[in-house]
């Protein structure tokens, strides 16, 4: 292509030739044996632990994992010997501690497994203290004012519940050890040490009620996650053409493409090769670190797909759910697409989220969610159902907390993703004998026992049911498990899943003691359970709702019923530090006030940051790419119509139709105007802001003021693209980038 004529959508104009000339990558040999023969090679799990070490020390870490008990430092010594062969015979030179910053993200400092002896001879080695214990140069992750407040440095703990694993890099590997991340008075600066507190105190508060209902083997009790992960391939030639993708991972502007995803024919529809080849190339990187991936599909959106793995214990779900996201974007690169993890990388589009299936499971192997076969296991089947509610019920303002993100505010409460309002789909057979128990109660018409024959005896068959689906609830019971839908897809599952193991903990305490007071003034466990969950049901009445959650009338009903319905992250982040809240974290032993303060203001800070960072790249866009277009659009009219008035003045040719063009001039003129004035605007709200000194204060004004005078700057790019020729136009469009095929 010769540089005469160069225009604005040179780059657009290469990328697309070179994107069609784009096939699938092989990477590897197609007769490379069967999943289950690597599955887990990279990982250092139970098969490879009884291997490598002496019985003794073996049976001690396993009870520690199977257990989360405190890892017993006599055995350390052993463990990282064994470790660090086992690393290093595959290839590792080096090792690290993994963790999770409260950046959402990832962190990892490597170390060479490289030491010199007294003599200078090069040996490999890892202490015992090594593996149990990092000091990462941690000073610049968020802490929320933690570490200044008390020590200057946090340090990495070896978390021995999940297991430690080999990361590939292009020339050798390194070994990482799952951690969590504490300052020296032992405050959580991470994501997964209030995890693992909440999984802890859920464990006791389960047990006191299986053994309450005489579970006499029920040692330990775990929350299992499944996490159905939603994402978006684009072809990376495009995505290195929008700064807008790159610096705030969704698209400030952008004119609605033509074919969006009306017609429905993507969401199952057959994967074209390359995303297929991304997938299965992904896969394999995945089932090398034992994460098991089962299922995957296009998604509602055109270049959309989702992938969902078998559930697992939710420390070891969050770990494996973070590494997914980073095994996608690294082989994602290797096919030339982008992975776009926003919630809402496309407006208009459907935004993607990340489903966290949740439920409890006992040591036995047991779903406490999955109904029994008799009238007593199904009581307690109701007891722990009724315990999640009143949790939802109790903590919603929480749990949109947990989920609270700019990106998730584009996606909530949009047509296509589940309100901000927080509420608990259950199916109509189990409503109903929701229902008849609550009645059976008010009226003392059905007998105890009919109750239970009616109802609870059936409730098997209803687990079964698993048409009666609604998509549109944010936390949905499936049968055998619930369903928090309405979490972000980029964000980390470890708060959300933390907040409501910690919020159904307490309300197990709560329905142990309704049933406890009640055997004590002498009824039995059937009479008293069944009394304590007539109380929950007509407690938690106003948190149910199975119609449809997108409609207007819901958020009205809502409001009614006296549910929060907290619209944008910085009035769901104040629920975070409500005394209450405070409180409730507190009791529970999940977090204390100052991490709980730290926490919010980690992620208040975060939301003004990435509203900060749109800014300043959609101003830019409108600058220097946008209004350019425009002007030469204008120049383009106005020199044609003024060329032919010339000619039409010499030759006399008729002008009676030169008024339409002159009317495009008037309305392309009209809209650089309008955006111009739109920009002012918006600077005047930023200028404004500005002189907010609480963060508070300002994170309402962004989340208001700032966002709507955003929208209205990318309305009028919007018109203007539709409007100005597609040679000048430099940003890929839409429909380019959202249909590979
Ligand atoms: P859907 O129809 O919603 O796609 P699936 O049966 O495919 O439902 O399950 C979706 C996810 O739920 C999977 O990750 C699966 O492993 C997970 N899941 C299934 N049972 C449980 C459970 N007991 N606890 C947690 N997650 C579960
Ligand atoms: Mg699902």
């Amino acid at each position: 292509m010769s540089n005469q004529g160069l225009s604005g959508n040179f780059g657009r104009l290469m990328a697309i030739q070179e994107i069609g000339r784009r096939t699938p990558r092989q990477f590897r040999d197609k007769k490379a044996g069967r999943i289950s023969d690597y599955y887990g090679m990279n990982t250092f799990g139970y098969k490879k632990m009884k291997e490598r070490l002496p019985e003794r020390v073996y049976e001690k870490l396993r009870n520690t994992i199977s257990h989360g008990e405190r890892i017993d430092v006599s055995i350390a010594t052993e463990v990282a010997g064994a470790v660090k062969e086992w690393a290093v015979e595959n290839g590792a030179t080096h090792f690290c501690h993994w963790f999770q910053p409260q950046t959402g993200l990832t962190a990892e400092k490597h170390d060479a497994f490289l030491t010199l002896t007294p003599e200078g001879q090069p040996m490999e080695k890892l202490s015992a203290s090594q593996l149990i214990q990092g000091e990462p140069d941690a000073s610049s992750f968020p802490s929320g004012g933690m570490r200044s407040t008390f020590e200057a440095r946090g340090y990495t703990a070896w978390d021995p519940s999940s297991p430690m694993f080999l990361m590939e890099g292009p020339n050798g590997s390194t070994l990482c050890i799952p951690s969590v991340f504490i300052s020296y008075t032992g405050h959580a600066l991470d994501q997964k040490t209030p995890l693992l507190r909440s999984m802890e105190i859920l464990n006791q508060k389960t047990l006191s009620i299986l053994h309450m209902f005489g579970k006499k083997n029920a040692q330990r009790v775990v929350p299992t996650v499944g996490v159905e992960q939603e994402y978006f391939l684009i072809d990376r030639a495009f995505y290195l053409l929008r700064p807008d993708l790159q610096f705030a991972g969704r698209t400030l502007m952008g004119a609605r493409p033509p074919k969006g995803q009306e017609l429905e024919d993507h969401y199952f529809g057959s994967i074209e090769s390359r995303v297929l080849g991304f997938m299965q190339e992904s896969e394999y990187e995945l089932f090398k670190l034992g994460i098991p991936v089962k299922t995957r599909h296009n998604e509602v959106a055109p270049g959309q797909f989702e992938c969902a793995p078998i559930f697992e214990e939710a420390n070891v779900a969050a770990d494996h759910n973070q590494m997914m996201m980073e095994v996608f974007r690294k082989v994602a690169g290797l096919h030339n697409f982008t992975l776009l993890l926003h919630e809402k990388p496309f407006a208009g589009v459907n935004g993607s989220g990340k489903h966290n299936n949740w439920s409890l499971m006992d040591n036995e192997g047991n779903n406490l969610l999955e109904p029994g076969s008799t009238p007593q296991e199904n009581l307690q089947f109701l007891v722990i159902l009724c315990a999640v509610l009143k949790a939802v019920h109790n903590r919603a303002g929480l749990l949109r907390a947990a989920i609270a993100s700019s990106g998730n505010d584009h996606r909530l409460g949009a047509n296509e993703a589940p309100p901000a309002i927080i509420s608990v789909f259950l199916g109509k057979q189990l409503s109903d004998i929701l229902d008849s128990i609550e009645s059976g109660q008010v009226k003392g018409e059905t007998t105890e026992q009919n109750i239970i024959n009616l109802g609870i005896a059936k409730l098997p068959e209803i687990a079964q049911d698993y048409t009666d689906r609604n998509r549109t609830s944010p936390f949905a019971f499936t049968g055998n498990k619930f369903e928090f839908r309405a979490v972000g897809s980029s964000s980390s599952i470890s708060w959300p899943m933390c907040i409501l193991n910690a919020a159904v903990a307490e309300a197990l305490e709560n329905m142990q003691e309704a049933i406890s007071n009640r055997m004590k003034s002498g009824l039995d466990l059937q009479k008293a359970s069944l009394e304590a969950i007539g109380e929950a049901i007509v407690e938690t009445k106003t948190v149910r709702f199975e119609g449809n959650n997108y409609t207007d009338e819901w958020q009205v009903e809502a409001e009614r019923r006296g549910l929060p319905n907290l619209r944008k992250t910085p009035e769901a982040l104040d629920w975070l530090v409500r005394p209450e809240s405070s409180e409730f974290f507190k009791k529970l032993g999940i977090l204390d006030t100052e991490e709980n303060e730290a926490r919010y203001h980690v992620r208040l800070e975060r939301y003004l940051k990435d509203i900060e960072i749109e800014l300043e790249v959609l101003k830019d866009l409108a600058h220097t790419s946008v209004l350019p277009a425009a002007y030469k659009q204008q120049y383009m009219v106005a020199q044609s119509l003024k060329t032919y008035l010339e000619a039409a003045h010499s030759t006399g040719l008729p002008t009676h139709s030169v008024s339409f063009q002159s009317r495009m001039l008037e309305q392309i003129t009209t809209l650089i105007g309008l955006l111009l004035e739109r920009l002012s605007e918006m600077d005047k709200h930023v200028g404004e802001a500005s002189h907010i000194d609480s963060m508070q204060e300002k994170a309402h004004f962004y989340a208001y003021q700032i966002m709507t005078s955003c929208a209205a700057v990318r309305e009028a790019c919007d018109k203007i693209e539709e409007i100005v020729d597609d040679q000048l136009w430099p940003l890929p469009k839409y429909h380019e980038m959202l249909f590979l095929e």
